[in-house]
């Protein structure tokens, strides 16, 4: 199924919780997300108006909870990428306003040309394994990148044709789905701030990890080489 997602722009189980419960439990260590930043940079980007409201992407309104968790505003995301060829996120995703426009720009530039070119089939749908969710990064007290609904997880990518793509199965699996899922994580590199996948640690052979992680000014910290 595939629908145009206009200009103008208005805008789902078990195995996910399990997904969910496992994924990113170990996201690298790198210096503590301040709240502070993380609302300093949804006002920045709520002011820009760099996530435009369509029926593909909801405001919510703020998220909270518990403990240090939330979001000043957040969406529901039913669907990635600009009009043309939005893919379906399922379930949909809540997510804060950075990670918008970088998923937006991520499908658009990238992985509908990789499906393309490894299957010859767009993407119609991700599996969304975690997005809010409020937890502290495993084996630590710091807070995920997930609990400021600032983080996605997908676990596996529907072409149209109807073949599936999972990153537990294709990281190393056959040449195109190698192929596929190497290209569109090494362009996540050039617009994610966290991008982690099968290569970076176990806890990651199921899915790859994308943030908006705002680690200061100094920071240094890289996930792509
Ligand atoms: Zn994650």
């Amino acid at each position: 199924m595939r629908y145009e997602k206009g200009r103008v722009r208005f805008r789902h189980g078990a195995v996910l919780a399990a997904l969910a419960l496992a994924a990113c439990s170990a996201e690298p260590d790198r210096p503590a997300v301040s709240s502070y930043a993380a609302v300093s940079a949804a006002r920045s980007c709520i002011a820009g108006a760099l996530t435009a409201v369509t029926v593909d992407t909801v405001p919510i309104g703020p998220v909270h909870g518990p403990g240090r968790c939330g979001a000043i505003e957040a969406y529901s995301v039913t669907a990635l990428g600009f009009a043309g060829d939005p893919i379906v996120a399922q379930p949909a995703a809540t997510l804060s306003c950075g990670m918008i426009p970088a998923l937006d720009r991520w499908v658009a530039e990238s992985v509908q040309a990789a499906a393309m070119v490894a299957f010859g089939s767009e993407v119609e749908r991700v599996s969304v394994a975690s997005s809010y969710m409020c937890r502290a990064v495993a084996r630590t007290s710091r807070l995920s990148e997930h609990g400021l609904a600032n983080a996605i997880d997908i676990s596996a990518f529907t072409l149209e044709n109807g073949r599936e793509i999972t990153v537990a199965d294709g990281w190393r699996g056959a040449p195109e789905e190698r192929l596929f899922l190497h290209a569109i994580y090494n362009a996540a590199c050039g617009v994610f701030e966290t991008v982690l996948g099968p290569d970076d640690n176990a806890d990651h052979r199921d899915h790859l990890h994308l943030d908006m992680a705002d680690r200061g000014p100094n920071s240094t910290f890289q996930t792509c080489t």
